[in-house]
C-alpha cells in the first residue's frame, strides 16, 4: 500500500517502536503525500523504516494516532472488526455472554487498541463516544460492526465537551442506530439497580470504572454514618445502603445527578439516604464547623488535573478534601479516596495523605490500593490508560 508518510525526527522513533500510540508534533520532521485530516498514514523513521500505521490529524496535538505495527495490515473494516471482537471476548469472559441488564465498558480506547473510541454497553444499548476525528469520521462503519458483533437494539452517539475543539470534530448527540426508548434504561450492579440516562447523563451515563470499588467499599460500611461526596447518581451510596450502612448523606452540586440518585434510592427501596445539593468544599467546611462526625467518608471528585500545569492546584484540592474528611471521621473511621486524574500518580496521592495525617495528628492506614475495573484494561505500552486510583483507608 502506498500511503502518505509521516516522517519522524532523527532519534525520535523509540517510543513508537515501543508501541506508544500518540505521536505529538514535536516528534515529526515532515509529512509527505498530503494526507487529509483523518487519513490513514504510515509512520516512518528518519532513516525511512516503517514504524507503524495510524490516522493523521493536522488539527490535533496528537498528530498521528497509531493502531497497527504490522506493515501488511490496512486500517479497514476487517481490522476494526478484529479489534472489536477481541474487546467483546474480554467482556464475555468478565461478565458472561448472557449477563442480565449488563453495564460495562465494551471498548476502552487505547486499552483496546482503538485510540479515540469509547463504547459502553447499557442493557440492550451501546453509547459510542468518539474522541478523535478519524474515529468520528468512521462512525458508520464502526456502528455496523458493533451492531453485528453485539446484537444490541441500538447505538446512541455522545460527544465529550472539548473534543470538538481539540480534534476539529463536530458531531451531534443522538441515536446512530435504533430508536432509544423513552426514559432511562435499567442496569444492574450486584444487588443494586440503577437508572441510566443516556441522553443527559454525565460522560456516557454512568461511572462503570468504579464498579468493584463500590462493592468492596460497601463491605466496610455496615452500621456506619456515611458521607458520600461527589455522589452523582448514588453509586457508592446505594451500595453502602444495601450493605447496611446506618445513614448516608449524598452531596453533589448537580441537581439532575441528585434527582437520578433519589430515583435510584426509591427504585431499590432504600430510605436512609439524604441528598444535599452543594459544593462539596463548602459543605464539608460547614460540617467541620458544626463538629459533625461520620463513620465513613467517600471522596470521588471529578478529574482535577487535565494538563500537567494543573497538577499543583489539583494536589491542593485533594489535600483540602482530605483535611476535611479526616476532621469529620471519628476513631476507626473509613475513608474511601478516589482520584481519576491520570496525570496524578498513586504515590502523589499517598504523599498528600501523609501530609494531611501529619497536619491533623492522626494515624491513617491504607487498607486497600485499588484501581479501575477489568473492563477498563491498562495497556502496558500506554501508561495513560491507567488512571483511576481508589484507596480504602482507616483513620485512628
Ligand atoms: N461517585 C460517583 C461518580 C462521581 S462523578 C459514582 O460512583 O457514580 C463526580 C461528581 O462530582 C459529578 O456528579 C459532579 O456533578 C460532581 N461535582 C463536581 N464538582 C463538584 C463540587 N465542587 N461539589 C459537588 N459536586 C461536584
Amino acid at each position: 500500500m502506498n500511503l502518505p508518510h509521516v516522517i519522524l525526527q532523527p532519534k525520535r522513533a523509540q517510543p513508537f517502536f515501543a508501541r506508544h500510540p500518540w505521536v505529538f508534533p514535536g516528534a515529526v520532521q515532515a509529512v509527505e503525500g498530503d494526507p487529509v485530516d483523518g487519513a490513514e498514514v504510515d509512520l516512518v523513521s528518519s532513516a525511512g523504516n516503517f514504524v507503524a500505521r495510524g490516522f493523521f490529524n493536522s488539527k490535533s496535538k496528537i498528530r498521528v494516532r497509531l493502531y497497527s505495527w504490522d506493515t501488511g495490515r490496512p486500517l479497514d473494516e476487517s481490522f476494526f472488526r478484529d479489534r472489536i471482537e477481541a474487546a467483546q471476548r474480554l467482556r464475555h469472559t468478565l461478565f458472561g455472554i448472557d449477563a442480565q441488564q449488563p453495564a460495562y465498558r465494551l471498548i476502552a480506547s487505547e486499552a483496546d487498541g482503538i485510540s479515540g473510541l469509547t463504547v459502553d454497553r447499557y442493557d440492550r444499548w451501546l453509547v459510542m463516544q468518539p474522541t478523535s476525528l478519524a474515529i468520528g469520521i468512521r462512525r458508520e462503519m464502526l456502528a455496523d460492526i458493533l451492531m453485528t458483533t453485539t446484537g444490541v437494539d441500538g447505538i446512541y452517539l455522545r460527544t465529550e465537551r472539548g473534543v470538538g475543539k481539540l480534534e476539529g470534530l463536530e458531531l451531534q448527540d443522538g441515536p446512530l442506530r435504533g430508536a432509544l426508548p423513552d426514559g432511562p434504561l435499567l442496569i444492574r450492579e450486584d444487588r443494586v439497580q440503577y437508572q441510566v440516562d443516556l441522553r443527559q447523563g454525565q460522560k456516557t451515563g454512568f461511572f462503570l470504572d468504579q464498579r468493584s470499588n463500590r462493592a468492596v467499599a460497601a463491605r466496610y460500611l455496615p452500621g456506619r454514618d456515611v458521607l458520600d461526596c461527589f455522589s452523582y447518581s448514588g453509586g457508592f451510596a446505594l451500595h453502602a445502603a444495601m450493605a447496611g450502612a446506618k445513614s448516608i448523606e449524598c452531596v453533589d452540586v448537580s441537581e439532575p445527578a441528585l434527582a437520578l440518585a433519589k430515583q435510584n434510592a426509591e427504585l431499590n427501596a432504600l430510605t436512609n439516604i439524604e441528598f444535599v445539593k452543594a459544593d462539596v468544599f463548602d459543605h464539608m467546611a460547614q460540617l467541620v464547623t458544626a463538629k459533625r462526625q461520620f463513620g465513613a467518608v467517600v471522596l470521588d471528585p471529578p478529574k482535577f488535573a487535565r494538563t500537567r500545569g494543573a497538577i499543583p492546584d489539583a494536589l491542593r484540592g485533594y489535600r483540602t478534601l482530605l483535611g476535611y474528611a479526616l476532621r469529620l471521621l471519628g476513631p476507626d473511621g473509613i475513608l474511601v479516596m478516589c482520584c481519576c486524574s491520570g496525570l496524578i500518580t498513586a504515590a502523589e496521592i499517598e504523599q498528600v495523605m501523609a501530609q494531611v495525617a501529619i497536619d491533623v495528628r492522626r494515624d491513617l492506614q491504607i487498607l486497600e490500593r485499588r484501581g479501575q475495573d477489568a473492563d477498563h484494561p491498562i495497556s502496558v505500552t500506554c501508561p495513560e490508560s491507567s488512571y483511576l486510583k481508589c484507596f480504602i483507608c482507616r483513620v485512628l
